[in-house]
């Protein structure tokens, strides 16, 4: 659970890359970066397992094809935002109030453990994030996490 600061732009792109490589064809996959430097003080580990997860409803949501759009960048001079986008068919309101909550999966059994998002709520909130989803049933689903960057020490 350590943090220490970490440049949040490289564990990002390491972890799309494993992304990439263990989707199907079928999904494309957009990865937009505004800088080569977004430090945090973070756990490695955690920040790939967050955006593993996210990563992971978005595909096994949008099936045999569709696009999933990751994007990172920063805001201001304090905060990172990370976003995950894509177009499968989404949630609904009744849903999207129980997701982060342990156990909650609207999967089959055995397909699901309901456990991914109640982890990245929990990451989140160890690095004194914030996440929010964004859902038009039918449309897609769009999670984005804001982070505090590393203060400046002169
Ligand atoms: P699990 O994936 O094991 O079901 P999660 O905690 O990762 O558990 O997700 C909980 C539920 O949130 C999922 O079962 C699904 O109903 C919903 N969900 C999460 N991500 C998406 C997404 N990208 N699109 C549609 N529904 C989603
Ligand atoms: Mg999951």
């Amino acid at each position: 659970q350590k943090k220490q600061p970490i440049n949040l732009a490289e564990t990002v792109t390491e972890t799309i890359k494993l992304v990439r490589a263990s989707t199907s064809a079928g999904i494309d996959i957009r990865f937009e970066i505004s800088a080569a430097d977004i430090w945090v003080d973070a756990n490695g580990t955690q920040m790939q397992q967050m955006l593993l997860n996210l990563c992971t409803n978005a595909v096994q949501a949008m099936g045999e094809k569709g696009q999933l759009e990751v994007r990172l960048e920063k805001i201001g001079e304090q905060q990172a935002r990370l976003t995950v986008r894509d177009d499968g068919p989404g949630m609904s309101e009744e849903v999207r109030e129980h997701i982060f909550e342990p156990f909650f999966t609207t999967k089959a059994t055995g397909r699901g453990t309901g456990m991914g998002l109640s982890v990245v709520h929990g990451i989140v909130t160890h690095h004194q994030g914030s996440i929010r989803v964004d859902s038009t049933p039918g449309e897609g689903a769009c999670f984005e996490i804001i982070l505090p960057l590393c203060s400046l020490r002169l």
